[in-house]
């Protein structure tokens, strides 16, 4: 049984403040008398509780409202990446089968879904209200979300994500970072993906304010770590990279009131790890994923410096172990359990099940030390074979993050007749910078055979809508340039 969060919540401390924005701020009563509002006008378009919906928006309070609304409501909510296409969108509203789709009006004038009926936020608003009494208690298999992969291996899947998931996801998280009455998480995340809605779930839960961002502003978060008028902040490594910059510029360092940084997603290079200490930054390196409802492993803050490079222990109610692995550094694939791990996708992607034997397979490759800490290798798709060597890409592209004048850098397999495949690089600079150089520099930190063969100097790197590198389309840049 888990109490529904907004009721609760604001039944406990109506007075604390939730969200804040700009220099708008709304208690948690303030917050839950908007999210009923919408509950009650969604009645009126004849949503059930259970019925599936999709929403489209950015970080604004009204979003907030709605997300909360919706879940007030008994919706389960497909949180539509707000940067895919219309096509993109127009694919997962067929996919998760939404009943309706709720727009941010600004979405509305540039989306156009083939199917699916859509309101958008001012439609919402001239709804009548329809009075109902609001469940009080959850049922933890009860799905609040369904957030599709950020698609950087594939096709993007549907992941069902319920009470149960969510709620231990925070609570975890909590006996792992401790809280502090002044806690304010500054949300710069987006609140359709796990890293930035896992900040509304815990502002819910534990009675915390939430900062919330429309954008990511480096300038605007560096100024709020240094003066400490937040405590805590989720990053991914470029925006790990942007709030150095920024705060190397002018030389500032963190506010000791400032507590954490969470910096996931992806690998976080060593060299933003070191310019962190400078900046009196606690960074605290995690692992997590859409099907396990955000972090799985974090390390400990005491840690932070003596296990620099690892993703920390297994959460509280988490665990975690590597397939066929036998001895401590034994590299194989990360397999995941605990009460925060999804029971299964949606969509196409439902006759698999990601677990196998009640562990999540997670397609990522790692180690375990022999203190029992999580190491994060890369991707097992993304494994180069090279004359019977492995060779994992984000090694190297850690290297090449290390030269002063590489901003960003990408690496994948190019076959090869000798070795089967060797690795290349592909360079974003803003200097002029020779292939010889970057080749002497890889020559001095990596054994021969991980030094890339070819460097390729490009504007930018292929991302996907969560911004992750897709070395995938590296590869098929590779066949294009071999077929010229
Ligand atoms: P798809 O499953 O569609 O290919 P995706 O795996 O990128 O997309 P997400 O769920 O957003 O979708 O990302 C989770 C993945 O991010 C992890 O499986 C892992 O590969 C990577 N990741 C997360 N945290 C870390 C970390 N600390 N170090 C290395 N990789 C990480
Ligand atoms: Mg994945």
């Amino acid at each position: 049984m888990i109490p529904n969060w907004l009721l609760q919540r604001a039944f406990l401390t109506p007075d604390r403040i939730a969200l804040s924005f700009g220099d708008d701020k709304w208690t948690f009563s303030e917050l839950k008398k908007e999210a009923v509002t919408i509950a009650k006008k969604l009645r009126s378009i004849e949503l059930q509780e259970g019925d599936r919906i999709a929403l489209l928006g950015s970080s604004t309070p009204e979003m907030v409202f709605v997300i909360h609304g919706c879940l007030l409501a008994g919706m389960e909510v497909v949180m539509l990446n707000n940067r895919l296409t219309a096509d993109e969108i127009d694919w997962q509203l067929n996919d998760s089968e939404a009943k309706v789709v709720l727009m941010a009006d600004e979405f509305h004038k540039i989306i156009r879904v083939s199917k699916t009926e859509t309101k958008t936020f001012t439609e919402i608003k001239s709804l009548p209200e329809i009075p109902y009494t609001i469940t009080e208690i959850w049922n933890p298999s009860r799905t609040i979300t369904i957030m599709y992969t950020s698609g950087t291996t594939g096709f993007p899947k549907g992941v069902r994500q319920t009470a149960g998931n969510h709620t231990s996801s925070a609570l975890s998280s909590v006996l792992n970072l401790g809280l502090d009455e002044e806690d304010r998480w500054l949300c710069t995340m987006p609140l359709f993906h796990i890293s930035g809605f896992s900040i509304l779930v815990r502002s819910v839960l534990y009675g915390m304010e939430v900062r919330l961002y429309a954008k990511f502003d480096a300038r605007e978060v560096a100024m709020e770590i240094a003066r400490g008028s937040v405590t805590r902040l989720s990053v991914v490594a470029t925006g790990l990279q942007r709030i150095l910059a920024e705060m190397e510029k002018t030389d500032a360092v963190a506010s000791p009131s400032f507590k954490t940084i969470l910096a996931g997603g992806g690998p976080i290079p060593d060299d933003y790890l070191q310019r962190s200490l400078e900046r009196r930054l606690p960074v605290l390196q995690t692992y997590g994923m859409t099907e396990t409802s955000s972090q799985t492993a974090t390390l400990a803050a005491e840690d932070a410096l003596r296990k620099s490079g690892s993703a920390g222990k297994p959460l509280f109610f988490n665990r975690i172990t590597i397939a066929a692995a036998v001895n401590p550094l034994d590299i194989g694939e990360v397999l995941v359990a605990g009460p925060h791990v999804t029971p299964g996708y949606i969509g196409h992607a439902s006759e698999k099940s990601p677990l196998v034997d009640g562990w999540l397979q997670t397609g990522d490759v790692g180690y375990i030390d022999a203190e029992g800490y999580l190491y994060i290798v890369d991707r097992r798709s993304d494994l180069i074979i090279s004359g019977g060597e492995n060779i994992y890409p984000a090694e190297i592209e850690n290297v090449l993050v290390s030269h002063p004048d590489v901003l960003e850098a990408g690496v994948c397999g190019q076959e090869d007749k000798e070795w089967g495949s060797v690795p290349v690089a592909f360079i974003v600079t803003d200097k002029k910078i020779s292939k010889e150089q970057l080749n002497d520099f890889c020559k001095q930190r990596l054994a021969g055979y991980k030094v890339p063969k070819a460097f390729y100097i490009v504007n930018e790197l292929p991302r996907n809508a969560s911004n992750k590198l897709l070395r995938r389309q590296l590869k098929a840049s590779l066949d294009l340039k071999r077929n010229e």
